[in-house]
Order: structure tokens, then sequence, then C-alpha cells
């Protein structure tokens, strides 16, 4: 039996009509246009909200910024100690707000569990970091000197994301900015704006019980226009935006124009490679998982396979087969594997694509198409599919946010590594082998290009602890794990002279 949304939408305090910006515990109604949530799974419009409009907008900055006022002289611990709060309230609504993504983003309702397990996850990685924001001590060449490092809070975050991962990017960035000092203003994607209210109510009683200031989470609900705002705001020292390698370029501009600081996380391109060494196994599961999961609109999603000449037919055979078995149907139902896509706008990119790629010379093996009637009628849900390419097509170099997948051959490994890192993103990539010549090369500074690279794991998903981003056109930022912290936060240099003389550096004499 299917959830029943409407109670869910209830639980997590979510009514028909929702307030278009909130610093907390207060929020507004916004007086912007109004904005509809609908579900791809149905086409039905599940709840409102509107845009904020300029002068709302400038409310909640004066807010973030008063509070960050405050909020840094807390102890970093005692800030960890909200963010492991609002952990324990995510474990408590797990089920609600995973239900939620599921069915205003569309990805499966396992996929929709994970990403909010995503959000416990960093919550717990930075209740830890609360107490480790570490400066290095250095030796100092003068006399009776002690010279160290300290870690400051930043100022406002601006957290921009894209309606894939709706609510789990938006927690990778705001518990590490919290425990570092920061306040942070969320502009979640317009596509998924339910996702996003559920998140700051869970967020605001959290807060509000512990005495954290108002202004300490902020969300804004707006367009590109509201991102354009934040990106242009000096009042915002920090912008991090995922989403496309458009929007990242644009972002990368307006922030850069006033020499604020981004952190980009934007589209991928990622390649598995297949040698003759592989656990075939693995390899499949890993590269269907990788393609179709979340209806292959990861940032992180499967979008070229790499196979060696020697294992190309038995590979693609398996392949067919593991696509053959894939159903497709209502992102609640924990039968199937594969949901719609996000809207009609992206089953057209999807159609497009296709027919670029058999324009191009492509020969599909596993045909695609839009499904349509019955329970399809949303007019979102797309069949997976398989074209076989040259690694020169221009689509094979573009990412097409959606479930195809190029599949290659390949002679030598080194030719295996050219044709991966020849496009322009560098986001995730693996390689499947037991050999570990082939690991190691694979994972040498001559190997793979990527920000992440796996060896017999696939390409889709993390864990929070690593950091996560990738190079090129993928934008060079890093989140979550690692000390991706230290983006969050500014560094400060201290030298303190405890003699009686005062020795200049490099031995310079300067004489009164
Ligand atoms: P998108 O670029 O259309 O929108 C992302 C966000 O940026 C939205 O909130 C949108 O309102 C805002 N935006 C758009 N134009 C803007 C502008 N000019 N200035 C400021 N803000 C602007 O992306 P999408 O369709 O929501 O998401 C899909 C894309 O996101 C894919 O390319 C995917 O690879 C990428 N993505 C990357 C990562 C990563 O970590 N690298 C993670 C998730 C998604």
């Amino acid at each position: 039996m299917l959830p029943d949304i409407h109670s869910i939408l209830e639980k997590l305090g979510i009514g028909p009509e929702n307030d278009a910006w909130s610093t907390g515990t207060i929020s507004g109604k916004g007086n912007g246009a109004i904005l509809e949530s609908t579900s791809p799974a149905d086409g039905k419009v599940i709840a409102t909200t509107m845009l904020i409009t300029e002068s709302d907008y400038d409310t909640v900055v004066e807010k973030a910024a008063e509070a960050f006022a405050g909020w840094r002289k807390v102890p970093a611990p005692k800030r960890g100690e909200a963010v492991r709060q609002f952990g324990e309230e995510l474990r408590k609504f797990k089920d609600e707000l995973g239900t939620l993504v599921s069915w205003e983003m569309g990805k499966s309702l396992q996929e929709g569990l994970g990403e909010v397990q995503e959000m416990i996850d960093i919550c717990d990685f930075a209740v830890g970091l609360s107490r480790q924001l570490y400066g290095l001590s250095m030796h100092s060449e003068r006399p009776a000197h002690r010279m160290y490092e300290q870690w400051h809070p930043l100022g406002i975050t601006g957290i921009i994301s894209a309606f894939n991962f709706p609510v789990a990017v938006w927690s990778w960035n705001s518990a590490l900015a919290w425990v570092c000092g920061n306040t942070c203003i969320w502009k979640p994607s317009e596509k998924t704006p339910l996702t996003a209210i559920a998140c700051q109510r869970l967020v605001a009683r959290v807060f509000k019980a512990n005495n954290v200031p108002e202004g300490v989470s902020c969300l804004v609900i707006g367009d590109r226009h509201t991102g354009k705002l934040m990106s242009d705001d000096p009042r915002i020292p920090l912008i991090s935006a995922t989403g496309s390698t458009r929007m990242g370029k644009a972002v990368s501009a307006a922030v850069g124009a006033r020499l604020g600081r981004s952190i980009l996380e934007l589209g991928g391109n990622n390649a598995v490679i297949v040698t003759p060494n592989a656990d075939l196994h693995i390899a499949i599961t890993g590269s269907v998982f990788g393609a179709v999961g979340t209806a292959g609109q990861r940032c992180t999603s499967t979008r070229r396979l790499i196979v060696h000449e020697n294992i190309y037919e038995t590979f693609k055979q398996k392949l067919v087969s593991a696509y053959q078995q894939l159903r497709i149907g209502n992102p609640l139902d924990p039968e199937v594997h594969v949901g719609p896509l996000i809207d009609t706008g992206a089953v057209q990119n999807y159609l497009q694509a296709i027919e670029r790629c058999k324009a191009e010379g492509g020969r599909f093996i596993v045909e695609g198409g839009q499904l349509t009637g019955g329970a399809y009628a949303s007019g979102c849900y797309v069949k997976p599919c398989i074209a076989e390419v040259n690694a020169g097509f221009h689509i094979v170099k573009e990412e097409t946010f959606a479930p195809i997948l190029y599949l290659m051959k390949y002679k030598t490994l080194e030719e295996a590594i050219a044709i991966q890192n020849d496009v322009p993103q560098g986001l995730s990539s693996a390689i499947m082998t037991l050999n570990l010549r082939e690991a190691e090369l694979y994972l040498s500074c001559v190997g793979s290009d990527c920000g992440i690279a796996n060896v017999n794991i696939g390409t889709s998903g993390a864990e929070i602890g690593g950091a996560f981003g990738g190079e090129k056109e993928t934008g060079g930022g890093r989140e979550s794990g690692s000390d991706a912290w230290k983006a969050y936060m500014r560094r400060q240099t201290n030298t303190i002279n405890y003699s009686s003389e005062l020795p200049l550096a490099q031995g310079i004499k300067f004489e009164l």
C-alpha cells in the first residue's frame, strides 16, 4: 500500500499554502508570485507557496547578519549540540521527510529515505567537528615568539541548491556552516520548495528550544533571480551553489566580481571503465544502479561505460538483460526501481538527446522513449536506455540529466583513461578491476582527472566522510567531509612576541 501523502504533510507542518521565507520561527508569506509544487509522480499540485520579493529578501539578510553577531560567540561545541539535536529530530521524522522528498522530487522511496539518512550522518559528523576546528602551530624563526593559526567564523553562508538532492545538499552545507559559527540563507530549487519548508520547520523547532538566535537558519523561496541577488550581495561572504554548469558560471562571475568566495558543485559526466579483470557481477550492478538510480538525475549518475573489447559482447548482453528487469513507476512503490523525471521539460531534454545521439550515429541497444497513459499520465516517465556510441560524439560530452547510458569500447587502459578524461566535466569516475596495476594506474596522477575516483564501486553516491566535489566544469568545490569545513571559515595567522626585544623577520635591522 502506498503511504498517505496528506497525513505526512500534516505531520511535517505543511498546509495547502505555505510561507515564502523564514528566519527560523519568524516566517513571512512573501509578496511575490504564487509557486505551485507539483509531484512528477502524478502531475498533481501538492501545495503552494510564494516567491519572495526583493524587500522580503532584505529582511532575511538583515536578520541573518544580526544573528551572526551573537552566534559566532557561542562556543563551537555548544553550536554542535544544537546540530546534534537537529540530527535527532531528523531521525524522528526520517520516514515523513524521506517520503516527501520522494513524492515532490520523484526519486524512489528508498533513495528519499537515504537522502534523509545523509542529513543525519552529516549532523553527526558536524557535531564531532565542532570540537575539532583545529589550526596548526608553527615554529617562529624569531626567539621568544609563538606563531599559530586559528579559524574564525566567516559570516552568512548563502546556499543555492538543485532539485535532485532537495534536502541533503542543504544539510551538507548548513550543518558545517553552523558549527563553524556562520548563519545560513538557503535558496532551494523552485522545483522542490516543500521539502525545504519541511526542513526549516524541523530546524526552527530545535533551534528555538535551544535559544539559538532567530536568523541562524533562514529560508528564502525564490527562483534564479533570488539566486542572483544572493550572488551579487556583499553581505554574503560565501555562496555555496549546487546545480548546472551554466548556473555555476553565472554565480562564479557574480561572486568573483565582488571578490567573494564560492563553493561550486556543478554538472558531472561520469564514466566507469570495465577492464577484462573486472568482477562482472559488481561491474553490472554498480553500472546499472549508477545509470538508472534517481532516473539518471544524480550529479554522480553513470553516463558513460568504457568496456574492454575482449569482454564487450558478454558485458553488453548482461547489461541489456539487467535493463529488461527494471520496473518503472510510482516512486513510493517499494517494488519500483525507476521513478519519473522531475518535469516534462526534463523529458523533452531526454528526447532531444536521444535524437541528437541517433543523428551522430549512435545505435540504441535498449530503446528509450516517453511512457504515457495510466500510471504514467503525469508525462514525466521515461525508459532508461543504452546507446553504442563513439567517444567523440558531441552529445556524449554533455551532461543530459536523464537515464541515457553511452556504451563504448577500448583496447588499452591508457586509451580508456584518455576517453574518460576527454570531457569538460570532472566529478565522479570508477574502474572495475581486480588487477592491482590497473587500479593503481587509474588512481595515479596520470589516471582519472575527477574529484572522485573509485575502484570496484560505481560512480554514483558518496559517503559524507569524504570531501565531495569535482574538477573542471564541475566547479572545483568540496563539501561535506574531510577538511571541507575550512571553506566556511576565515583563517587567521597570529604571531606573539613574548620577549623584550623586537627582532624583525628575515633578519632585517631597523634601528632608531
Ligand atoms: P539549475 O542550475 O537549473 O538550478 C540550481 C539552482 O540554481 C536552483 O536553485 C536555481 O534557482 C538556481 N539558479 C539558476 N540559475 C541561477 C543564476 N543565474 N544565479 C543564481 N542562481 C541560479 O540545476 P538543477 O536543474 O536544479 O539541477 C541539476 C544540475 O545540478 C545538474 O547539472 C547536476 O549535475 C547538478 N548537481 C550537481 C551536484 C554536485 O554536487 N556537483 C549535486 C546536485 C546537482
